[in-house]
């Protein structure tokens, strides 16, 4: 029988639900089990496709071009599970599947309702994940806080797979907020409130995950475990780590959650093989050294706006013994900076992120004319390869209006833009680019040499193009085109000759790396730069 696990949080968002959820699915998986993991998104949008990196955090694409929310990139590194459209459920692909079959008059004359149609609905979604051959155990994370008026049909949902398929194929880990008033006294108020709401909708919670500034005494989950009627070993403490987020495997292991998982659910498996957590955990401790990389893009206010990439870093410095720390700087700010041996002072490498529209340009064309002139490792992804590009144009190639027709619709060089805007190219499409192919990488540069491969395999996010109409022009004066489509009529990255460390890829390679798999480009990238801090 197939067992479902669904992970809910209480008391407030931001908990960690997602690292949570990722961190069982690994325990389950290190111990020899098929697991998959879903996220619901209770929104009403259909995809992430439309959210800002300002409200949701960065959008995170899958093989298959599903655009989605940025707990999937947290199941794709900590986990080997596939990841692809069906693994993201929100309320706009449910309302929107179910409105269409009224439409279509499927419903039979039926009243469609919330219960049982929506349910029904959210419920073959779920199975659709966890029914596919090969899967002992689905992990369904379902986002919002308990007490939203939006995760009601979804909880339900959940509440219905115990009458469906028996309590002991189901378990019900709830994410809570244990937090600590003046003078360390930690509070178990609210978490008794949470899981009286989940009560409420019928559903009594087997494990609670308590976030918490440290660990929880005997006492305190005692008393947590008196007043929710959660066995006392399944109160884990899931509290703060000080190292990084990949202790939190370790973290929960000790605690026994992946037995109380395997008990619960009669799950037969070996034991749990950690090994890998353990040297990702201790090369951070071990590492002397630190290597300073800025960001310069536009969406620094929130962290998660570039979640892989940050992730990717690090990865980058275990795979180097270093520590990363990551200088956001607003790309606004390097327009305006009339000092910018001051700005990047210190500075070992800079990367230019992925982003859309116009503001912030100026000042991330300004930041890679200033890592290419003074050799400083520079990385473009998406963007910042388009940034790349036009900064050549306008500097060397001496275009000064060299531009995207993104930002500047009518410029006279357009070196980035639509396919159909480029003569000679046709027959594209003018949507955007998504999910995954292949690039063909030229022998002798240095990507090729990164990935050690002659064809990649990475995802696309973008609707721009370097421009056909420039590149003879562009690689007459220099500029490198080391990997494009098999037909070659797409760049898909280019180097600066001359120089240690000047990369751009139109594709978005953070969001294959892993902690146990960095990706060769980050890893690349990050050594260039600790050879840059000598
Ligand atoms: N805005 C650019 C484009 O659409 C780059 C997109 C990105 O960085 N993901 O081509």
């Amino acid at each position: 029988m197939k067992k479902y696990i669904f992970v809910t949080g209480g008391v407030c968002s931001s908990l960690g639900k997602g690292v949570a959820a990722a961190s069982l699915g690994s325990l389950l998986e290190r111990r020899g089990l098929h697991v998959r993991l879903a996220k619901i998104d209770p929104y009403i949008n259909v995809d992430a496709g439309t959210m800002s990196p300002y409200q949701h955090g960065e959008v995170y694409v899958t093989d298959d071009g599903a655009e989605t929310d940025l707990d999937l990139g947290n199941y794709a590194r900590f986990t080997s599970a596939p990841l692809g459209r069906e693994n993201s459920i929100t309320t706009g692909q449910v309302y929107q599947e179910v409105i269409q079959r009224e439409r279509e008059g499927r419903f039979l004359g039926r009243t469609v309702q919330v219960i049982p149609h929506i349910t029904d609905e959210i419920k073959r979604r779920i199975y659709l994940v966890g029914e596919a051959p090969n899967v002992d155990v689905t992990i369904i994370e379902i986002g919002g806080t308990v007490g939203d008026i939006e995760s009601i049909p979804f909880l339900e949902a959940a509440r219905q797979f115990i009458h469906d398929i028996g309590k002991k194929n189901v378990l019900f880990v709830h994410v809570t907020l244990v937090p600590s008033v003046v003078g360390g006294e930690l509070k178990t108020k609210p978490t008794q409130h949470s899981v009286k709401e989940l009560l409420e909708i019928g559903i009594q919670p087997d494990v609670l995950l308590c976030r918490a500034p440290r660990p929880l005494t005997d006492d305190e989950r005692k008393k947590i475990s008196l007043f929710t009627n959660v066995e006392e070993a399944a109160v884990i403490s899931a509290y703060d780590v000080p190292t990084t987020i990949y202790e939190i495997p370790l973290v929960f292991h000790r605690q026994r959650l992946d037995e109380i998982a395997i008990e619960k659910l009669s799950l037969e498996c070996g034991p749990a093989d950690l090994s890998v957590w353990r040297s990702v955990v201790d090369t951070y401790e071990r590492a002397q050294r630190t290597v300073k990389i800025a960001i310069v893009g536009k969406y620094i206010e929130l962290h998660d706006s570039y979640k892989s990439i940050n992730e990717a870093l690090f990865h980058g410095g275990i795979a180097n013994g270093v520590r990363i720390e990551i200088v956001k700087i607003d790309s606004e700010r390097v327009d305006k900076e009339e000092d910018l041996d001051g700005l990047f002072g210190g500075i070992n490498g800079i990367l230019i992120p992925g982003g859309f529209g116009t503001r912030g340009i100026k000042g991330m064309v300004r930041a890679a004319s200033y890592a290419r002139l003074n050799r400083i490792p520079c990385f473009g992804i998406c963007l910042g390869m388009q940034i790349m590009v036009i900064e050549y144009a306008r500097s060397v190639l001496e275009l000064a209006d060299a531009n995207s027709t993104e930002f500047a619709p009518t410029c006279q060089s357009p070196v980035i833009s639509l396919l159909e805007e480029q003569v000679d190219v046709k027959n594209y499409g003018g949507t955007m680019r998504l999910g995954k192919s292949n690039t063909v990488l030229e022998e002798g540069t240095m990507i090729r040499e990164a990935y050690q491969a002659a064809v990649i395999e990475e995802r696309h996010r973008h609707r721009y193009e370097v421009s056909n109409r420039f590149r003879p022009l562009l690689v007459e004066k220099g500029l490198i085109v080391s990997g494009t489509t098999a037909d070659s009529a797409l760049v898909e990255s280019i180097q600066w000759r001359d120089h240690p460390w000047g990369i751009g890829v139109q594709f978005h390679p953070e969001f294959k790396s892993k902690p146990f798999e960095p990706h060769p480009l980050f890893t690349s990238f990050v050594r260039a730069s600790l050879a840059h801090a000598g």
